[in-house]
C-alpha cells in the first residue's frame, strides 16, 4: 500500500508528517458514521483491512456488500481483536457496553475513538469500562452527518472540511490524542480540542435543542385535524426548518437523554425568547416585533457569512446552509 501524501495542519497550515497507515480498523456500529469513517480511511490509503460488527446480521451483510468493511465479525470483541484502530460508532447509550465488551482485547498500541454526539456520558462510560486502557481512548465528535441513518448513506467524503471535536480527559494519553488529531486531519477534517462539559453545553445550544424543536414542531402540526391539508400547502421554508425532524429516533433519543440537563437549560432560554415574541404579538407592538426579527436575522446572516470560527461556506458542506448534512 502506498503511504498517503503529507497533509497540512488545518489550524496552522504547517505540513504534517505522513501518518503511518493502520493495519486493521475495527468499526463497531456499521452505520452512517462508522461506515463513512471506514470509506474515508480506505480512500485515503490509511488502512489495510476493515473488520466490522453491527447489531444485526443484515446491517453487517450490507456493509460488506457495499465495500465498507472487508470482514464481518460475530461480536464486538472479535472485531477489536488484532485491530490497531477501533471506532465505536453506535448510539451513545450503547457506548459503555461496547467498550466493556472490547476491553480485554484492546492491544498495547491500539487507538480507540468514538463518534458520539454527547461527550460527558461517553467519558464516564469509558472510565468505567476501559480499566488500564483508558489512556488509549480519545473521545471524538465529528460535526458532520445526515438526517438519514444507515450504512447505505455512508460516504467517503462525509468528514472532509468538517470540524471534529476531540474531548480528551486527564486519563487520555496525550500521544493518543495527537494520533487521533493527525488521523482526522489526514481525512481533511478541522480538529478542535474541548473539555467534555463545554462540548455538551455548546452542542445542546446549536444542535440538540434545535433537533428537539424540530421534532416538537412536527408533532404539534401532525396532531391537528387539518394536518394533512396544512402539510400539502407547505413550502421551502417548512422543508428547511423541519429537515432534521427526519433524524433517527434511537440515535436522537440517546442524545437527548444523555445531555438532558443542558438541553433543558437551553429549552428555558428558548421559552423566554418565545415569551418575548408572544408578548410583542399580544401588545400589537409592531416596532418591537420588527426589532426582534431584525436582531435574529442579523445574527443568522453573520453566522452564515462566516463571522464565527465554524463558519459555513460553499467550500464547507458540513455546515453549508440548505445542504443535505445534519451536524449533530
Ligand atoms: P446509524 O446509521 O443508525 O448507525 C448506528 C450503527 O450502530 C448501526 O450499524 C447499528 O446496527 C449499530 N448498533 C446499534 N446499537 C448497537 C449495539 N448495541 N452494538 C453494536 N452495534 C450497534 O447511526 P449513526 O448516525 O451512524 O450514529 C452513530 C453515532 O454517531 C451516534 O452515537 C451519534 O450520536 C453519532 N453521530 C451521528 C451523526 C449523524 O448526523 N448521523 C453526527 C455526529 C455524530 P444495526 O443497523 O444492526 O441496528
Amino acid at each position: 500500500m502506498m503511504a498517503p501524501s503529507p497533509e497540512h495542519d488545518t489550524a496552522t497550515g504547517a505540513p504534517l508528517p505522513p501518518l503511518v497507515p493502520f493495519e486493521q480498523l475495527a468499526v463497531i456500529g456499521c452505520g452512517l458514521m462508522g461506515g463513512s469513517f471506514a470509506l474515508a480511511l480506505k480512500a485515503a490509503g490509511l488502512v489495510q483491512r476493515v473488520v466490522g460488527y453491527a447489531r444485526s446480521p443484515h446491517t453487517l451483510a450490507r456493509a460488506r456488500a457495499l465495500g465498507v468493511i472487508d470482514v464481518e465479525a460475530p461480536s464486538a470483541l472479535l472485531a477489536a481483536s488484532g485491530a490497531d484502530l477501533v471506532l465505536v460508532s453506535v448510539p451513545v447509550a450503547a457506548t459503555g457496553q461496547t467498550l466493556r465488551a472490547i476491553q480485554p482485547l484492546i492491544g498495547p498500541d491500539t487507538l480507540v475513538m468514538d463518534v458520539g454526539s454527547t461527550k460527558g456520558d461517553v467519558v464516564a462510560a469509558a472510565r468505567a469500562a476501559l480499566g488500564e486502557r483508558i489512556g488509549h481512548f480519545v473521545p471524538a465528535h465529528p460535526i458532520a452527518g445526515k438526517e438519514r441513518a444507515g450504512v447505505e448513506h455512508a460516504s467517503a467524503d462525509l468528514y472532509r472540511g468538517c470540524q471534529v471535536i476531540l474531548t480528551p480527559t486527564a486519563d487520555t494519553d496525550p500521544a493518543y490524542t495527537e494520533r487521533a488529531r493527525a488521523l482526522w486531519q489526514a481525512l481533511q477534517a478541522r480538529v478542535r480540542l474541548m473539555a467534555p462539559e463545554a462540548h455538551d453545553a455548546a452542542y445542546a445550544a446549536v444542535s440538540h435543542l434545535p433537533h428537539l424543536l424540530a421534532f416538537a414542531a412536527m408533532r404539534a402540526l401532525a396532531q391537528q385535524p387539518q394536518a394533512a391539508e396544512f402539510l400539502a400547502l407547505a413550502g421551502p421554508g417548512f422543508r428547511d426548518f423541519t429537515r432534521i425532524a427526519a433524524s433517527d429516533p434511537e440515535v436522537w433519543r440517546d442524545i437527548l437523554l444523555a445531555n438532558a440537563a443542558q438541553v433543558r437549560a437551553q429549552a428555558q432560554q428558548f421559552r423566554a425568547a418565545l415569551d418575548t415574541f408572544e408578548a410583542a404579538l399580544d401588545a400589537g407592538d409592531s416596532a418591537g416585533l420588527r426589532e426582534l426579527i431584525a436582531d435574529a436575522s442579523r445574527v443568522r446572516t453573520q453566522w452564515a457569512a462566516g463571522a464565527y470560527s465554524a463558519a459555513p461556506s460553499p467550500q464547507n458542506p458540513c455546515t453549508a446552509p440548505l445542504s443535505s448534512t445534519s451536524p449533530r
